[in-house]
């Protein structure tokens, strides 16, 4: 989750926190992060992506920002539970 926040002098920083479950630390400008995504490919099967820090790519919508390891696989586990629920339902079970 990202927070735009307005300092004195109009200037803008974006505060980052951890978007795995129970975590929610926020990110200092030193620490190393992670990014993770999710989006469909061309054939249409749900793909998440890992991938280090990146200033930009951490601005885009729909990104999540990880704190580290621990909670990459907890996000990952989350994404894997949520592609087999659907597809279960989609088979009607
Ligand atoms: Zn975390």
């Amino acid at each position: 989750m990202m927070v735009r926040m307005k300092l004195e002098g109009g200037s803008a920083i974006s505060v980052y926190r951890c978007a795995g479950p129970n975590c929610g630390i926020v990110k200092s400008s030193t620490d190393r992060w992670w990014l993770m995504w999710t989006s469909f490919t061309d054939l249409k099967v749900p793909v998440l992506y890992l991938c280090p820090w990146d200033e930009t790519i951490a601005e885009r919508e729909g990104t999540l920002h990880v704190c580290g390891e621990r909670c990459v696989q907890k996000l990952q586990s989350q994404f894997m539970g949520n592609v087999r629920e659907n597809q279960l339902k989609r088979l009607g079970k």
